[in-house]
């Protein structure tokens, strides 16, 4: 343990880490994030319980259009609104192989979910990372879903899942899709193996629509899950 420490400062030391939005000097440990940008995100501060929107009142926990109608998951946890320098961060994220961006958020998340989002509430007791179909795995080569998930999983201790629920259907960017479009899009798109889970984390980096993550859920509510938590970088 001693070596370990000892071996990642002296790494630190050779290898600075840089923030990921100005490329200065970070100086967090696993966070490459410096302390000027961290306080400058368009972090979310009052979002509503369900949906992970910003709230327009601050004495309400959820939206008007939640309290008509909850979502077919039971909550959505985001760190911050898709909203300046967000985009390019997970741009970067996704096209540009920055898997640094995912660690930084992962971990940001992680630090979220323990002292504020579950401060009193159980833990999931699996994360899924929002599968990509296996040709865009393929393209890209590598999930950024996953990626964000590892530093959760192994703050929290909560395994990771990625055989359960895959993508079956190569389906278009849903960006590029008109709402009612992205519903055809997404129909069948899942599917879902046998499994125990009751209370499922479902991890992604960012949240539009909510689309992907309501056809998801209604597969994985199909199969026997009575939660399902959604923890995402930004919501949209
Ligand atoms: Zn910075
Ligand atoms: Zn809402």
């Amino acid at each position: 343990m001693l070596f370990k420490s000892y071996l990642s400062s002296y790494l630190n030391y050779l290898l600075p880490r840089t923030c990921v939005i100005c490329g200065l000097n970070s100086q967090h440990v696993n966070i490459d994030l410096c302390s000027y940008c961290c306080k400058h995100l368009p972090w979310l501060k009052n979002a509503c319980y369900h949906c992970g929107l910003e709230l327009q009142d601050n004495n309400s926990i959820k939206c008007n259009k939640c309290n008509d109608n909850v979502p077919m998951f039971n909550r959505c946890c985001a760190l911050w609104q898709y909203s300046p320098p967000i985009p390019r961060l997970m741009s970067g994220l996704k096209f540009g192989g920055k898997l640094n961006v995912a660690y930084t958020c992962g971990a940001l998340l992680a630090i979220a979910i323990k002292t504020k989002w579950y401060k009193t509430q159980a833990l999931p007791e699996i994360i899924i990372p929002v599968p990509l179909h296996r040709k865009r795995l393929q393209q890209r080569g590598y999930n950024q879903a996953l990626e964000i998930s590892r530093p959760i999983s192994k703050a929290l201790q909560i395994p990771i899942d990625v055989l359960t629920c895959q993508r079956i259907k190569h389906t278009k960017p849903q960006t590029r899709l008109s709402k009612v479009n992205r519903v055809q899009n997404l129909t069948a798109a899942f599917k879902v193996l046998p499994h125990k889970y009751q209370h499922v984390a479902l991890v992604d980096d960012v949240v539009t629509t909510a689309s992907t993550i309501r056809a998801i859920s209604k597969a994985l509510t199909a199969t026997g899950v009575t939660h399902v938590d959604i923890w995402c970088v930004a919501r949209a």
